[in-house]
């Protein structure tokens, strides 16, 4: 019972199935625009926008407000680091099973869930930290 997709909604659907990683609205933007098929930008807010109520793209918002796009094949977690804002992806899912339990007991359609990790990375910790240890 869902309406046809448009044209742009496509579009910004086969962009981000083609990438490997989440991206910005503002990225999507410029991604169309290199390819040819530019879409102004209040209208790759409006087709995310019903993409995600449709359940096949998924919003991560950014510890510096920046909201990402992927799409909803990942299941996919990071590590955010707080000074550097670097994000390494994670390979596992800690919540998989719980996913479903949560659809069972709250009949709940589920379309995705967030998780995620913050603090210092191997490179930001302080180094005083393992040099204090003898
Ligand atoms: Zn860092
Ligand atoms: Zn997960």
């Amino acid at each position: 019972m869902k309406a046809a997709r448009t044209r742009s909604q496509d579009r910004i659907l086969n962009l981000l199935k083609s990438l490997k990683q989440a991206v910005s609205a503002q990225d999507i933007y410029v991604e169309l625009r290199n390819r040819s098929q530019g879409v102004g930008l209040a209208t790759v807010y409006r087709a995310l926008e019903s993409l995600k109520l449709e359940g096949v793209v998924q919003v991560r918002t950014l510890a510096n407000g920046e909201s990402l796009y992927g799409c909803m094949q990942q299941d996919q977690h990071h590590l955010t680091c707080l000074q550097c804002g670097t994000s390494i992806p994670i390979d596992e899912c800690p919540v998989h099973q719980l996913e479903t339990q949560l659809q069972q007991s709250y009949h709940f359609k589920v379309f995705y869930h967030t998780l995620e990790f913050f603090g210092l990375c191997d490179q930001c910790q302080p180094v005083q930290a393992t040099a204090s240890e003898f």
